[in-house]
């Protein structure tokens, strides 16, 4: 075996990697095997194959009846294109796992396994069970980088509390967990349609951990994970995070928080962010227990993140988005393009 090659992709690709704004798109761009080998190939090698076991360049030969397949015209061994995908080693057809992506990526989250099945047209439930666990694998691997460190751009930080009474599977009343969250505060272009909403403040990146509890330590040290050190940060005045300061950020404590109008005014964005989480968490999964937690709000992240860009979720989906930076956030949210089908509006 060989190690299986990372595969990086120049992550503005556009063009050449086209993402379908509707189904009947995604069914002409990838109506069967070969579209999606093709496309698996072009995110691998923009300027061409380049054979992974001799370094050889130029066209491969293609195997019909194996589209996953691409077979050096020199040294002649094989390479698959799934190696480091999610896909690697399944046996389910490559256009099921691109449409399993696809209304992963676009759709209402929370979707069962057998609307799944249904929607995939797959016989076996298990099948639509596993790829839906795959796929939300993805989503609940966190984040890593920092959010915030731009000039002109700041950070709004609170704490909430999640929880309390659940129906459904694992249904009773249980204890609240407290949640930190971190998120960018950005500003439309004065002009757009939409500048006229909350002073054309809208939401960025956002962060979300479980926190042990509302101590300076708990609070401040979320913080340090989550975003860069010099960024200008909003809080409440609440004494955890006094410290901020200290710790390397420009920090600014809105006093009288408790007033709705100075909450509006000066943390606006994190509190609208609470209530999607909120509505979310009790809406798709009637509440979720805190053993689960800190998964669900990954997934929450990777949606809330992804939700101007569908197209980047969908490859971080399928695995071949590789270590490929964040999208450049200045086209992302821009503000100007909303998520065709997205079914709540975040900001
Ligand atoms: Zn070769």
């Amino acid at each position: 075996m060989n190690t299986p090659t990372p595969i990086l992709m120049d992550i503005d690709q556009h063009a050449a990697l086209p993402f379908p704004q509707s189904l009947p798109e995604f069914q002409r761009l990838f109506p069967d095997d070969a579209a999606c080998a093709e496309y698996l190939e072009k995110a691998r090698w923009g300027d061409g194959f380049v054979c992974p076991h001799c370094s050889v360049t130029g066209e491969p030969f293609r195997i019909a009846t194996r589209p996953g397949v691409l077979a050096c015209r020199k040294c002649r061994r094989q390479t698959g294109l799934t190696v480091g995908t999610v896909m690697e080693r399944s046996h389910t057809p490559l256009f099921i796992w691109f449409w399993a992506a696809y209304l992963v990526a676009s759709q209402t989250p929370g979707m069962s396994a057998v609307q799944f099945q249904r929607q995939l047209g797959l016989s076996r439930y298990e099948t639509a069970f596993q790829i839906l666990h795959k796929l939300r694998a993805g989503m609940v691997r966190p984040d890593q980088d920092r959010i915030g460190g731009r000039a002109n751009e700041h950070v709004e930080v609170d704490e909430t509390w999640v929880g309390g009474r659940t129906r459904g599977e694992g249904r009773g009343v249980h204890p609240k967990v407290l949640v930190a969250c971190a998120v960018e505060v950005r500003h439309r272009k004065p002009g757009t349609a939409q500048d006229k909403r909350k002073d054309g403040r809208y939401a960025g990146r956002i962060r979300l951990a479980v926190a042990a509890d509302r101590s300076a330590k708990s609070l401040c040290e979320f913080v340090d994970g989550a975003v860069a050190p010099g960024t200008m940060i909003v809080t409440d005045d609440w004494s955890g995070y006094a410290g901020l300061r200290k710790r390397g950020y420009d920090h600014h404590a809105i006093a009288e928080c408790g007033d709705p109008e100075m909450t509006e005014e000066f943390l606006p964005i994190i509190h609208l962010a609470f209530a999607n989480l909120k509505t979310w968490l009790t809406g798709t999964h009637h509440g979720v227990s805190a053993q689960h937690l800190q998964a669900y709000l990954n997934e929450f992240t990777f949606r809330f993140n992804r939700r101007f860009y569908p197209f980047n979720a969908f490859r971080s989906l399928l695995g071949i988005a590789g270590d490929a930076k964040a999208p450049t956030y200045a086209e992302l949210y821009s503000g100007d393009w909303m998520h065709p089908t997205s079914s709540s509006c975040m900001c």
